[in-house]
């Protein structure tokens, strides 16, 4: 192997060890704490793990969670009626759905209901907006992560060459215009993209983000080229990414592994988003919105 490996624990161990010590100060400021508030609904395993995580990592950089376990026979009114409660709420400086809704909810309308001041997620529209027109707003933790994580790593974004697999709202679009903003020429690929392979070959960044268990093949990498895998399948026998790590290790300049990649940096985001939102909205007087 010739890569560098990119160390997504170490650099959100850094992060959240920054945003601890951000939210001191922010207390001692503002004499308030920044509050997060998660929404989970119904019992789906996976998601209590990813709320529990999320809440723990809260309460590790000072952060206030208030959470909010909702039965999966809520009423799409009831649900919105919680999200405008919590986006009339002062003490509540971010607002996090956690997704998939049961079915029979409507997701979208649920996020457009976010204020975008504590959209931390970055998911509505506005937000989307915002960054597509390279404006300040709140961006997706995931995408927000990979720029951290190739920030540390020292890869030159502004003029490369960057090519984005996937183009969805939480991870592909958002990916694609951060990296844009950043100066990068940028390609987003996806399931009706011919020849991947040599599109993918002319990547200086490749970010992967597909759900495809390594569906990116060594030999689809330019030698030093900077590999990010946001992918996350489970296999019979292991965890892994949307890259065939071993073979593009042997190409790729640095790449991240899967698990200890991208993955511990979507939590560190969450929580820098929730402090920044807090930050805004004393900057804005504070309104409860
Ligand atoms: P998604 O909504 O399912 O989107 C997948 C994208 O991949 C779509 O744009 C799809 O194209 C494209 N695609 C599918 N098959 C393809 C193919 N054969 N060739 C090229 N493109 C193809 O998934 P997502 O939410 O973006 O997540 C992607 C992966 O990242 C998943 O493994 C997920 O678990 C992981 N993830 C990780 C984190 C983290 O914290 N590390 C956070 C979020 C997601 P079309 O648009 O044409 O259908």
């Amino acid at each position: 192997m010739s890569a560098r490996i990119l160390d997504g624990k170490a650099v959100s161990a850094r992060v959240r060890a920054e945003v601890k010590g951000d939210v001191e100060a922010f207390s001692a400021e503002h004499e308030a704490t920044p509050g997060l508030a998660t929404v989970l609904v119904g019992d789906d395993p996976a998601s209590h793990v990813y709320v529990g995580n999320k809440i723990k990592a809260c309460e590790e950089a000072g952060i206030r969670s208030i959470h909010h376990g909702v039965g999966e026979d809520v009423s799409q009114a009831e649900l919105l009626d919680l999200v405008a409660g919590l986006n009339a709420d002062d003490s509540v400086d971010g607002i996090l759905v956690q997704m998939p809704l049961p079915g029979g909810l409507d997701q979208d309308q649920v996020v457009a209901a976010i204020h975008p001041a504590k959209d931390v997620d970055g998911l509505t529209a506005t937000s989307a907006g915002l960054l597509a027109q390279g404006r300040p707003g709140m961006v997706p933790c995931t995408p927000l992560g990979v720029m951290e994580l190739l920030a540390e790593a020292g890869v030159e974004v502004s003029g490369a060459d960057a090519v984005v697999v996937g183009r969805s709202i939480l991870v592909g679009r958002p990916m694609a215009a951060l990296l844009t903003n950043a100066s990068a020429t940028v390609t987003v690929c996806h399931s009706r993209t011919r020849d991947l392979a040599s599109v993918c070959l002319g990547a200086d960044i490749l970010i992967a983000a597909v759900g495809s268990p390594r569906m990116v093949q060594g030999d689809w990498v330019k030698p030093g080229a900077a590999v990010i895998d946001v992918g996350i399948n489970r296999t019979d026998d292991a965890l892994v990414g949307d890259v065939d790590f071993d073979l593009a290790a042997e190409r790729a300049g640095a790449i991240t592994p899967v698990p200890g990649g991208v993955g511990p940096m979507t939590i560190a985001m969450l929580l820098r988003n929730t402090l920044s939102a807090a930050s805004a909205r004393r900057r804005s007087a504070g309104p409860a919105v």
